[in-house]
Parts: C-alpha cells; structure tokens; sequence
C-alpha cells in the first residue's frame, strides 16, 4: 500500500507539471484528491493493512496528501500569474510610441488678407468701421443713389428677408451708416462680408469686400489716385503702375476701375491678365453729391472719394491663388497652407 501511495504521489507530480490550463487543474485535483478520488480508493485499503502498520500508513497517506494539495495550489497560484502577465502584456501601454499631435487652427487666409489691408490703410490714416452683413433697402440702395426701379440694382440681386430687409450687396452702406453718425473729417475703411445671387465659376455667393471712404474739405481726385498708389506700393510692391478707366457706379461721380499692373508678368503679359499686362483691381470715384442730402452734409463744404475692392481678389494676386472657390471648400491641404 504504500507502494501504491507514493506511485500515485510520484504520477501526480509529474502530471501536475505538464498542465497549463486551469480547468485542467482543477478536474484533475477531483479526480486524485477529491472525496471519490484516486487516494481515496487507494486508502480503502487501509482495513486490509496489518493493525501494527496502520498508523504510519496512514500518516505517510496524510502527508502525501498534504503535499500533493500544495503541489496542486503552486500550480494554480502559477497558471493565474501566468494569465495574467499574458494579459496585461496585451494591454499595456507602449510609451515608446509617438503622441499626437494637437492640431494649431489659424486665421483662414481672407481674415488674414483683410487684416493686412486694414494695416496698410491704417498707415495711411483711415479708421476701421463696421456695418450690418443683415442690411434694410435703405442703406444698401436708397441712400446710396440707387432708388427701387433703379436698373443698377439688376446687377446686385441679392437674399431677401422681407421686401426691406435682405443681405448687403456691398460694404458701401457702411458709408452712409459712418456719415449719418460723424461729421467729417471721415476716413474710414469697412470690410466684411457681402452676398449676391451669384454662383458660378467665378462668382460665390457671399464674398468680401473692403471699402474706403475720405470726406473732407478740398478732398480731391489727386488725393484718390494718392492714396491708392501709395496702397499698391505698399502691398504688391514699389514697381507696379496703376491705370484708372472711365466707369460708373450710382454712388459716385466721376467714376473709375482701377487696374494695376500684373503682379504676375510685371506687365508684358501672361495668362493670368490676359496677355493685356493689366489686372482689374478695384472701383473708385469722387462721392457723389446727390450722397450727401442723406447725411445732411453740405456739398458745398465737403468733397470727398470712395473706393472698393475684392478681397478674394486680392488674395489671389497677393498669394497666386488660381480659382476663388478654393476660399470656401474648407479643405485643410489648401488652408494650410498659408
Ligand atoms: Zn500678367
């Protein structure tokens, strides 16, 4: 019998060593030490063993016992830590790896342009004013020369709220809304967003506009060509002409468009102005007097110009952006870039 003891504690050993799965462990403890277990078998035999025998057979089958349930908890205590480096190796964190980078946002590049066309005329001594983009008839057309029915407005049809309430067309209203407020000297610079009913190839229909406006006495068109040359200097560079051409808008007599010379060819012609050498900038003239009843000036006293131009295409001669829907499709490769 104690034969049959320690070959099963010596087959016990072994098998226990070769397990590597807990449930297998477990099974395997029942079926050797548990109540209808291997020793129990074994010690039912313990009746058969000569009286004188017993007592150390049965103490060798305690302490085999006792021993086997050991070996059994050793292993448990293993294959748990064993589970659990496997799994914590899978879920640890590799401070090796490269973290991610916040992405900085940054002014889109009109807000940038228009910020540096604020500058420039801030240098030349105009304030900064600002207007509506939900604008009344009044301001947009009335006060500005153009009466309902006035065909002027066919060109600038734009979102109504209500028959007097709609988008501004232009940033020309803040003219009126800054003479209506201050007597002059003004010299103010308006920009912001503008909308009209337009959308094709070359046209959005919100885009912006910056507008100048100096009333004073004596202000004349010389100050005009003054102030827009020294503006081209400063901002596209020292070398480029400006070409003033006969036009007409409802708000001011005379009227001119104003070209510079390409920022591109210098002026012997390319693509980008049409082999013509010339680019088509802004719109500019002397106030127009029939203004100044709307805002209680006298024009007898005061003379004064205005000027307009587009922000978007400024920014696309300033910077060689070849097609004004890329201000709007907010696609970061293309805003990143400036
Ligand atoms: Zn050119």
């Amino acid at each position: 019998m104690k034969e049959q003891l320690n070959s099963l504690r010596a087959s016990t050993i072994k098998l226990v060593a070769e397990i590597v799965d807990p449930k297998a462990l477990n099974e395997t403890r029942t079926k050797i030490l548990g109540r209808k277990g291997e020793l129990t078998a074994i010690l039912r035999g313990l009746k058969d063993v000569p009286i004188e025998e017993r007592s150390a057979v049965g103490q060798l089958a305690n302490e085999i016992k006792t021993e086997l349930e050991t070996e059994f908890d050793r292993k448990e205590t293993r294959l748990r830590e064993d589970l659990e480096r496997a799994q914590l190796a899978l879920e640890s964190i590799d401070v090796t790896l490269p973290g991610r980078r916040t992405l900085l946002g940054r002014s889109h590049i009109l807000n940038r342009v228009t910020q540096e066309l604020v500058e420039v005329f801030s240098g030349l001594g105009f304030q900064l004013a600002e207007g509506p983009e939900v604008e009344i008839d009044y301001y947009n057309f009335e006060a500005l020369n153009m009466p309902k029915n006035h065909p002027a407005r066919d060109m600038q049809d734009t979102f109504y709220f209500s028959e007097n309430v709609l988008l501004r067309t232009h940033t020309s209203p803040v003219q009126i809304r800054t003479m209506e407020k201050r007597q002059p000297p003004v010299r103010v610079i308006c920009p912001g967003k503008v909308y009209r009913r337009d959308a094709d190839v070359t046209h959005s229909p919100m885009f912006m506009q910056i507008e100048g406006l100096w009333v004073d006495k004596r202000v004349s068109f010389s100050d005009l060509k003054g102030v827009l040359t020294a503006f081209t200097r400063d901002y596209f560079g020292e070398k480029l002409g400006l070409r003033f051409r006969p036009s007409f808008f409802p708000f001011t007599e005379p009227s001119a468009e104003v070209d510079i010379q390409c920022v591109i060819c210098g002026g012997s012609g390319c693509r980008t102005c049409s082999f013509t050498g010339w680019l088509e900038i802004l719109g500019a003239g002397m106030v127009d007097p029939a203004l100044y009843k709307f805002v209680n000036y006298d024009p007898e006293i005061y003379s004064g110009f205005a000027f307009g131009l587009g922000i978007e295409r400024v920014a696309m001669l300033k910077y060689g952006i070849p097609d004004i829907r890329l201000f709007y499709e907010n696609d970061i490769r293309f805003l990143s870039q400036f």
